[in-house]
């Protein structure tokens, strides 16, 4: 193996990956390095608990990746080359509230407001007023979001030029919970409203957090919780696939340790196992920022960007439960049984704003006021050969445990009996003998799965006014560039942040495609496989 490239990659995430697709599309030869024995961090589907049955080991839903160029105008031709088929479930989603009611949501707006109306008309009007609005102003949040900071106008001068603008500056500025009690009266539909916007564990109090109270649903309400057929992991199979044919490698099980300098430039990096991958033109990694920084001489970086490092929020960690079961969990409901991909329970609106400020705050949670259940199966029944289903039940917890707790192996199983024990009220056939095998992930097993997920957070961070935008990572380093010449920066914890989005690796691909001397727009329209490029070196 050749150790040198034009570009080293550190990580194989589907940021790093699609960044790495479009620099081999303008003709540069990439080395991708992963700590993992599989690519793809997040989006990866494996034989987890029993041959023959694929497991979305991290992400299931990829609703957030389909409003990325690089699907919508298929600029890698993952959809036409590599067979990315998406499959948009529904019901969109079902969940329990704990008096025992229901709440189903439907591909059909109008069945998912008739469904609203059953606790409030006045709800219903409010979520199609809801869905209305944000329509008005969806190009200008989807352009910011794929768009490299300093690339383009900043968000707050493109909602300045919109005639609604000013509405949306505050909406933006405020929390998901400010943004629900206001436009909704019903306790039913503010729960069901809270327990969407939770879903990248983002705490729903926190000032920042507003938007998420319309994008999540609006791209609900449009695409389902699109999910791949055959996996998450199919992402990641198109973009090695379409990187390997244009002469892109991929090696894992190589930790990256440290950055190698060359005077105040960055030329490559070791791995643990000392080897050397040299870069003739830059670096790029998706390793998390609060790790990076350790990854080259303290005063390498500048005091401030310590100090944006120092107090960059990680998020707050998930904790999983994974079943290969022989059936769904399915609903009781008072007209039937129903089964959904996303599905989940959730306690009253105080109960969801109070598990953000636990979560925050390092309490340990032990009541259930908030779960995701993902059974893709049901619509994509060839990822289990026999027939049987894989539910993934997901939640947020602490990293540490209080003191006198115990250890996380044995919490661990004790709390998923918990959550299990209380999904059973409204799915009571869901029974222990349904079960064939089960796994059950603590934050501490997520930040050992992949380092890029410190404290087992694997949404890239708090979503806050404070670590968006032109603050995210670090203010002053927010477009990919690193403080060291040469070395470029992607993944979750840059913008727009973390999630199955492929907005990170895309951006960061336009900067450095655009500190090489490309048009980046031409690259990435470009049908070619190849393109001339300039022989520069990057920063
Ligand atoms: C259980 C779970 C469920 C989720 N569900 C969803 C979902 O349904 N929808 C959604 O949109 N998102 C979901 N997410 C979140 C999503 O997976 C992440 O936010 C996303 O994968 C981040 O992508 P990334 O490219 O930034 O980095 P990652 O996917 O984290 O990839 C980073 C890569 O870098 C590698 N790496 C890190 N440090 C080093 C190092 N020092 N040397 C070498 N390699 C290194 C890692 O091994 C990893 O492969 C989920 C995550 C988890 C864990």
């Amino acid at each position: 193996m050749d150790a040198s490239a034009d570009i080293v990659v550190a990580g194989a995430g589907h940021n790093s990956l699609i960044a790495a697709c479009y620099l081999a599309k303008a003709g540069y030869r990439c080395l991708v390095l992963d700590a993992r024995h599989i690519p793809g961090g997040g989006a990866a589907t494996e034989d987890l608990l029993l041959p023959g049955i694929g497991i979305d080991t991290c992400s299931t839903g990829h609703t957030l990746i389909r409003s990325n160029p690089v699907l919508v105008r298929d600029e890698l031709g993952l959809v036409a080359d590599y067979g990315l088929r998406y499959i948009d479930p529904d019901p969109v989603a079902h969940v329990a509230f704990p008096d025992g009611e229901h709440f189903t949501m439907w591909l059909d707006p109008e069945r998912t407001m008739a469904e609203i109306a059953r606790f409030s008309v006045a709800d219903a009007a409010a979520y199609r007023r809801l869905l209305d609005e944000y329509d008005q102003v969806k190009s200008i949040f989807t352009e910011s979001q794929f768009t490299p900071i300093g690339f383009g106008p900043a968000l707050d001068q493109r909602l300045a030029e919109h005639p609604g603008g000013r509405i949306w500056q505050r909406r933006r500025a405020l929390s998901a919970w400010d943004i629900i009690r206001n436009e909704f009266t019903s306790r039913h539909v503010r729960a069901f409203m809270l327990w969407m916007a939770f879903q990248t564990n983002q705490a729903v109090d926190v000032p920042g957090s507003g938007l998420l109270a319309y994008s999540l649903i609006y791209g609900r309400q449009q695409r389902s919780w699109s999910i791949l057929s055959g996996g998450s992991g199919r992402l990641t199979d198109a973009l090695v696939g379409y990187l390997e044919q244009r002469g892109g490698t991929v090696l894992c099980g190589k930790p990256v340790t440290a950055l190698l300098l060359d005077q105040d430039r960055c030329v490559g990096v070791r791995t643990a196992d000392g080897e050397e991958y040299r870069a003739g033109t830059a670096v790029m990694s998706t390793i998390h920022i609060k790790h990076l920084r350790d990854m080259a001489p303290r005063d390498s970086w500048p005091a401030e960007f310590h100090y944006g490092v120092d107090t960059y929020d990680v998020g707050i960690p998930g904790f999983g439960s994974y079943l290969a079961t022989t059936e769904p969990p399915a609903f009781a409901t008072a007209d039937g049984p129903v089964t959904a991909v996303s599905a989940g329970t959730v306690g009253w609106p105080e109960d969801v704003v109070k598990l953000g400020t636990d979560l925050r705050a390092g309490r340990f949670v032990t009541e259930v006021p908030w779960l995701l259940v993902a059974t893709p199966t049901l619509v994509d029944p060839g990822r289990a050969s026999g027939g049987q289903h894989t539910v993934k039940v997901l939640s947020q917890q602490v990293y540490e445990l209080p003191a006198g707790m115990g250890d996380w192996d044995t919490v661990k199983e004790q709390h998923a009996d918990r959550q299990l024990e209380y999904l059973r009220r409204f799915t009571p056939g869901f029974t222990e003998d349904k079960i064939l095998a089960r796994m059950v992930k603590s934050p501490a097993d997520y930040e050992k799965l992949n380092p890029h997920m410190v404290h087992g957070a694997f949404h890239g961070g708090d979503r806050g006014l404070a670590f968006s935008g032109a603050a995210r990572p670090v203010p002053g380093w927010a477009s990919h560039r690193m403080p060291i010449k040469g070395l470029y920066q992607t993944g979750g914890s840059t913008h727009p942040g973390g999630s199955i989005t492929g907005g990170p690796g895309r951006n960061a691909a336009i900067v450095l495609l655009h500190d090489l001397g490309h048009d980046p727009a031409e690259v990435m329209s470009a049908p070619a496989a190849t393109l001339a490029r300039p022989a520069a070196a990057a920063g």
